[in-house]
């Protein structure tokens, strides 16, 4: 058993990483660079160790930084968090060799589902169903222009490391195929440092829907059901919500058993995500993540269970606490993520907090690093809170959202709250019935 991890992370996810482990008597080491030396998960946790400068490069994402922390804290495990290490192969390599332990799956599995050609690969292998697509990388203009002639257009040109919605460009006919080549591998090349890319059809109206699953590292895995994931902005996630309204149990069960079936079968340790386009009736993979998501909440609303718990005692090695049966969907959660940012044009807005109140009452859940008094750095990624409600079912979700937004004061600095109070009006949110696309174009007409 662990005594004490350290949490290589910050913001709200940091904390949420040190409530779980607190209530599991594991005590907690926090880092952070100069900028963060008034952050939330500083105060919270039971120690903390500076790491280096604002710059996430020479703190958040430094290793020997990190790793000289745990060692001089005396932690036995580190919870990466999302973002920054939590999908680094080469980080979770160094931490087997200095004998630490990393609370997520292994080197190898991260390796595997980061390249996401052969990630392609291992789901097909796995059974999972796939985006069709170029059968590998796409070395230049003319291969791209022969597999898109043979997939049919429109096509999308996707980045083999990418992350982040970058380096991925649309070429909806035969002359946008060069350019959209072109720019897709130099986004990728800028973002990533690698510069190979592949391609797929471009779903026209698919919805973004997602599986959680969880692996015992020792061939047992379950599935948690799906998240449906569809409002994006620029390929970003901003509204989450499980069960998705469109997704009956029976879908669910079958596309869950084969998510279940293939981490089973991968020998998978802890949290992943299998992601998939669904569009009439089919579910096609695009991608697996292999950390926590930031919108896991939603899942842990419905299903009554505790995701970083859970990721902490398979890493001590011990059993899922679970079985596929003990899963039963219950009722229906959102997720808002809010951002300190300027509508309209969503950019950024880092600031001093001059009040700040949480929404509260039965089924309301905030997590957030945010004080009174407390300065948003310029530094680091815009999201400062998440709001997630549960309720019977999905009506009653949505009005507890509402009641729960109208109760939030966040002032001193701009956020995405007025987006939400607007879109929570809308009958096609109101009904369930949006595409990746529609927010898009919902932004186009109301704030463009
Ligand atoms: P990233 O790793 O950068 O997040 P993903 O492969 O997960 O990239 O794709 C992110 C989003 O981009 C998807 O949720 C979807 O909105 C859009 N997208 C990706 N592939 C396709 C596709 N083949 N057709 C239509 N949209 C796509």
């Amino acid at each position: 058993m662990f005594d004490k991890i350290l949490i290589a992370n910050r913001g709200e996810i940091a904390l949420r990483v040190i409530r779980a482990a607190r209530e599991m008597g594991i005590k907690t080491v926090a880092v952070h660079s100069t900028a963060d030396a008034d952050a939330m998960h500083v105060r919270m946790a039971d120690e903390a160790v500076c790491i280096g400068p604002p710059p996430s490069t020479d703190s958040y994402l430094s290793v020997p930084a990190i790793v000289a922390a745990c060692e001089i804290s005396g932690a036995q495990a580190i919870h990466p968090g999302y973002g920054f290490l939590s999908e680094n192969a080469n980080f979770v390599q160094i931490l087997e060799d200095h004998k630490i332990t990393f609370i997520g799956p292994s080197a190898e599995h991260i390796r595997q589902m980061g390249d996401k050609i052969t990630a392609k690969e291992t789901a097909l292998k796995l059974g999972i169903p796939v985006v069709p697509g170029s059968a590998g990388g796409v070395p230049d203009v003319a291969t791209a222009r022969t597999a898109a002639a043979d997939m049919g257009y429109p096509v999308i040109i996707k980045a083999t490391a990418g992350g982040g919605g970058r380096g991925m460009k649309v070429a909806t006919s035969e002359k946008d195929i060069e350019t959209a080549f072109r720019t897709a591998r130099s986004e990728a090349k800028a973002a990533f440092g690698n510069d190979e890319v592949y391609m797929e059809k471009y779903l026209q109206k698919p919805r973004h829907i997602e599986i959680q699953v969880f692996g015992d590292g020792k061939g047992g895995g379950v599935h948690l059901g799906e998240r449906d994931c569809s409002l994006q902005r620029r390929h970003q996630k901003v509204f989450e919500e499980a069960p998705g309204p469109v997704i009956t149990p029976e879908e669910r069960a079958r596309i869950g058993r084969i998510c279940a079936n293939a981490i089973a079968e991968m020998g998978y340790s802890g949290a992943g995500t299998i992601e998939f386009l669904y569009e009439d009736g089919e579910f096609y993979f695009i991608e697996m993540n292999t950390r926590l998501q930031v919108e896991h909440p939603v899942t842990e609303a419905i299903f009554g269970v505790d995701l970083v718990r859970e990721q902490i005692r398979v890493a001590e090695g011990l059993p899922l606490s679970f079985t596929q049966s003990d899963l039963v969907v219950n009722g229906a959660a959102i997720e808002i993520r809010i951002n300190a940012e300027r509508l309209p044009n969503f950019s950024p807005c880092p600031g001093k907090i001059t009040q700040y109140h949480v929404p509260g009452g039965l089924g309301v859940r905030m997590d957030s690093a945010l004080y009174d008094g407390y300065t948003i750095p310029p530094y680091y990624d815009s999201l400062i809170g998440k709001l997630i409600v549960h309720g019977r079912d999905r009506a009653e979700a949505l009005s507890r959202l509402q009641r729960a937004l109208g109760e939030l004061i966040v002032d001193g600095v701009d956020t995405t709250v007025p987006l939400f109070h607007a879109l929570l009006q809308d009958p096609d949110i109101l009904a369930g019935t949006y595409d990746i696309h529609w927010l898009e174009r919902w932004l186009e007409t109301n704030m463009g």
